[in-house]
């Protein structure tokens, strides 16, 4: 095969970049569970989902069979601001574990968002000027898809306006300046501009919010707004098919050099990086072209995969948006206030819930502290400081190359480093001062929570 060395970053030039997105659930023989109107229990129809999405992203959500989604050529401008991302061979970290597995990292934190999400707040953005409206709402738990999103909204001129959730307000004030630097406006949520909001407020006083409550409010600001539609960052079909352009690039950079994965490894929270890093590997195996390894790490401290159960579930605490078929823990679940590392959503991707069920992949759940311990050992060995989210899949892909160092079998470990992590320096400073501990919920717990999943099936 090829002898040519391995460069340490594997760029493409701009006329390699990807000109349409793909959809893995073209591939897919049995497809993904359909949304469910909460009245009637009837699949969403396109009409019914109007008042709260962009017409174009509808059509793309409640697509399974056009493989190929042309990139408007606006979006393609903006992608060249920042992409292509660089697939890295972390020569670094191979060494100083002593593996003979061959690892690389596709980086997304090139952007002033600092993750993938961006590849998506522009799609949305663009759909939404098409459409001439005024501006979108949104959620944002973190606060990376909230910048992403203010990002993509100032770029096409159009009103952005954010609810995040209370506890990251707080915690995180540069994060909301950044999205106040590109013109949003940012509500600490659960808030009183909502009925939803008060109603939480009312059975809750004092909480300090959830990413389910604040999409319940921004849904319920979007379709109360004359001119407005709601935007998600994760978890919907169309958000994994705009984040099939991290996949794409990474199979054109592999196959560049002929080489060929043996395991992919992402972070899973709406599972949108996971889903378009697999998608066209995933597409291979949906076709029976190619096998791979695909692993989704999710934190112990919210495992919907690996504890979840796969119903209908409602997307969010007030129970305002449609219902999705997913590994879901329970609307009602909130991972406990000490879980600092992201991925925080008590759902999953509809469609990585049905690879997953099919046993297309598999998921593992990892212990915060052993995550920060991977973050700050990646840091010091590649440079790069990665965003606790991402520092999941860290962590399983160096667990997956000291088996290899046991084993001494070469595989080739591809990984997604979805971000940075500079604006979470405090979760870093409680790990740095032995502040973090570890809560995984009880069976009881997930039991009780479990137990107040809609009756639909
Ligand atoms: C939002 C986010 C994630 C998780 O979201 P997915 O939809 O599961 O990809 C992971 N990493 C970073 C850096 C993020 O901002």
């Amino acid at each position: 095969m090829k002898t040519e060395k391995i460069p340490y970053k594997i760029y493409l030039s701009e006329s390699e970049m990807p000109t349409a997105w793909y959809n893995l659930r073209a591939d897919m023989k049995k497809k993904p569970a359909p949304l469910l109107n909460p009245a009637t229990l009837q699949p969403m129809k396109a009409e019914e989902l109007a008042g709260v999405f962009c017409e174009d992203l509808i059509a793309q959500e409640l697509d399974n069979d056009t493989p190929f989604f042309e990139i408007p050529e606006e979006i393609r401008s903006f992608y060249k601001m920042y992409r292509p991302a660089p697939l890295v061979r972390a020569y670094c970290l191979e060494e100083k574990l002593g593996t003979p597995a061959k690892i690389y990292y596709k980086f997304e934190g090139n952007n002033t968002s600092g993750s993938h999400k961006l590849n998506s707040a522009i799609a949305q953005a663009y759909y939404a000027k098409k459409q001439g409206l005024k501006g979108v709402t949104t959620e944002t738990g973190a606060g990376q898809w909230g910048t992403a999103l203010s990002m993509a909204c100032s770029y096409f001129d159009l009103d952005c306006k954010v609810y995040m959730v209370k506890c990251s307000y707080e915690q995180k004030p540069f994060r909301r300046e950044v999205m106040r630097t590109y013109g949003a406006s940012v509500t600490p949520s659960p808030s009183m501009e909502t009925e939803v909001g008060n109603k939480i407020l009312a059975e809750h006083p004092g909480t300090t919010g959830s990413l389910g409550c604040a999409i319940s409010e921004a849904v319920e600001k979007a379709v109360t707004s004359d001119g407005y539609r709601y935007v998600l960052g994760s978890v919907l079909n169309q958000v994994l098919l705009h984040q099939s352009v991290i996949g794409l690039e990474t199979k054109t950079a592999l196959d560049k050099y002929g080489i060929k994965p043996d395991i992919i490894i992402g972070c899973a929270g709406g599972g949108s990086n996971l889903g378009g890093l697999i998608a066209p590997f995933m597409g291979e195996k949906l076709r029976g072209e190619a096998d791979y390894r695909i692993i989704a790490v999710e934190p112990a401290s919210c495992p919907s995969f690996t504890r979840g159960v796969y119903a209908y579930d409602f997307c969010d605490t007030g129970k305002v948006c449609p219902m999705a078929k997913m590994y879901t823990l329970g609307c009602d679940f909130i991972p406990s206030a000490n879980h600092a590392g992201g991925l925080r959503y008590h759902g999953m991707s509809s469609t990585l819930s049905e690879l997953y069920d099919q046993g297309l992949m598999e998921a593992v759940s990892v212990k915060q502290t052993d995550v920060f311990e991977a973050a700050e050992y990646f840091a010091r060995i590649e440079g790069i400081l990665p965003a606790p989210e991402s520092s999941h899949a860290i962590r399983v892909a160096i667990d997956e190359a000291l088996k290899c160092k046991e084993t001494g079998e070469e595989k080739t470990i591809v990984f997604g480093l979805t971000g940075t992590g500079y604006f979470d320096m405090v979760a870093y400073e409680k790990f740095h001062d032995g502040e973090m501990s570890d809560y995984i919920p009880t069976d009881e717990e997930l039991k009780a929570y479990r137990a107040k999943l809609p009756k639909v099936n």
